[in-house]
């Protein structure tokens, strides 16, 4: 944007020294979205979306398309957009809005990118296109619909993003939706260089005021800034694959209402069904986690674990190999009244060398446990374990925990060479209760 040029530099260290860690600059117009790529390309703090807008519409091409394609294979382009359709300036025809509009989704399909989407006065008409495109990935920029389409955005699972009109006197109607979208639809933006936010309301905005925008809606959602940047600044990362990410994996993802904890990618057995030697995925969910997280890391992705049904420790691994950090998260957790339930495969007192179930109680709340056979010898050839008498201990630890875990139940994969009917005499024997999981289904 030429509004920048005097002093673009600056601009961006203002953002920097306000705690902004990324910006994602959006082309517009064919000259917009070179610029935007330089600037992706000068400042590591940039990243660029590109696509044509509705207002440009009508000059788009063959050419423009397929320079759009080009683009988005960059490792800095993070986005297809912004795109949409325009029925306030109606600067192009609305058939040629449609129709770019179409065109530019399905570019972004084929290549998988997360699409910016401006609809202005054209609820219907975008909500139609985008559900014919089948995309559900991407924002809903500057969002100035009402509640129903608000809803009607995150059913199709797009996020919402707010800018400066939120901090706007007669925001009435913002102000509701900016409170009711779930925490991980939210994003921020400030669509510099319009909408300035108050206290700045009629100057040229700038990325570092994205601040007062935050602050608001911090205040609206009854949640400190910290939460909210936290919230806004994971959603951005995990959306656009910007910014300082995680690791690879995710390291809490959330399942229905219960939120799984991925702490480690070790593990004691080696189950010839286990998902981690046939995928990274579960659900949607990249579990292959680059590095260990710390403890405050994973504190950052809980957030509240009261707002879970559960936190489950699990994931691509076996938790109790790291039991400490266990212990000290669940304390954590119970004291933030959260629920705590680990999923194990039993050999934690045999990793350790001693019973560690009295070191739970209190702060676990269930456990599930596979037990995964029927026998000793078929445990070891379908699980492979490290120890060679783990299963003993296996019904050692589901004995144990029911002394120490008010809920205590016990897995079996249904597999050829598993005797589901002696699996159940054994849990009856025990008094938990048997869970008896499909090959493949996790979560
Ligand atoms: S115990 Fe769980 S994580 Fe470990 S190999 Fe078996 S299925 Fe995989
Ligand atoms: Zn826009």
């Amino acid at each position: 944007m030429d509004e920048f040029d005097p002093d673009r530099d600056e601009v961006i260290q203002r953002a920097k020294d306000a705690g902004i860690e990324t910006m994602i600059t959006i082309g517009s117009d064919l000259k917009g979205c070179e610029g935007a790529i330089g600037l992706s390309e000068k400042y590591d703090s940039v990243y660029a979306a590109v696509g044509i807008h509705p207002h440009d519409a009508k000059y788009f091409s063959d050419d423009i398309y397929f320079k759009l394609k080009e683009w988005a294979s960059k490792e800095k382009v993070v986005a297809i957009g912004e795109i949409g359709l325009d029925y306030h300036y109606d600067n192009s025809p609305r058939e040629i809005q449609r129709e770019v509009f179409r065109i530019q989704l399905s570019l972004a399909k084929e290549i998988n990118l997360p699409v910016v989407i401006h609809s202005r006065e054209a609820k219907k008409d975008t909500l139609e296109i985008v559900k014919e495109s089948g995309i559900n990935k991407g924002v809903f920029h500057c969002f100035s619909g009402d509640m129903d389409m608000a809803e009607k955005v995150i059913a199709m699972g797009f996020h919402i993003s707010i800018a400066g009109p939120v901090t706007f006197k007669n925001a009435m109607k913002l102000v509701e939706i900016a409170k009711y979208i779930p925490d991980d639809y939210l994003l921020l933006e400030t669509d510099a260089p319009y909408l300035t936010p108050e206290p700045f309301r009629g100057k040229r905005n700038e990325p570092s005021y994205l601040v007062h925008i935050a602050s608001t809606i911090a205040k609206l959602r009854e949640i400190s800034m910290e939460d909210l940047a936290r919230i806004t600044t994971l959603n951005a990362r995990r959306l656009f694959g910007v910014g300082q990410m995680l690791g690879a994996g995710e390291i809490a993802y959330k399942i229905r209402d219960s939120l799984y904890l991925n702490i480690t990618n070790r593990c004691t057995n080696r189950c010839c069904f286990c998902i981690r030697f046939i995928t990274s995925y579960v659900k949607g969910h990249n579990l292959r986690i680059s590095h260990e997280p710390t403890e405050e890391e994973l504190k950052n992705a809980i957030c509240d674990p009261s707002k879970y049904n559960e936190v489950v420790f699990c994931g691509y691994g076996e938790p109790l190999i790291r039991l400490d950090l266990v212990k000290s998260l669940s304390r954590w957790i119970k004291d933030n009244k959260g629920m705590v339930r680990i999923n194990t495969n039993g050999h934690g007192s045999l990793i350790h060398g001693r019973n560690i179930l009295p070191e739970l109680k209190g702060i676990v709340d269930s456990v599930s446990i596979s037990l995964d056979a029927h026998n000793q010898e078929t445990y070891n050839r379908i699980c492979s374990p490290v120890y060679e008498n783990a299963f003993g201990e296996v019904i050692e630890f589901i004995r144990e925990s029911q002394k120490y875990i008010p809920r205590v139940e016990i897995t079996v994969v249904e597999l050829e060479g598993v005797d589901i009917k002696r699996c159940q005499a054994i849990a009856e024997d025990l008094g938990v209760r048997l869970r008896i999981r499909k090959l493949h289904r996790v979560g």
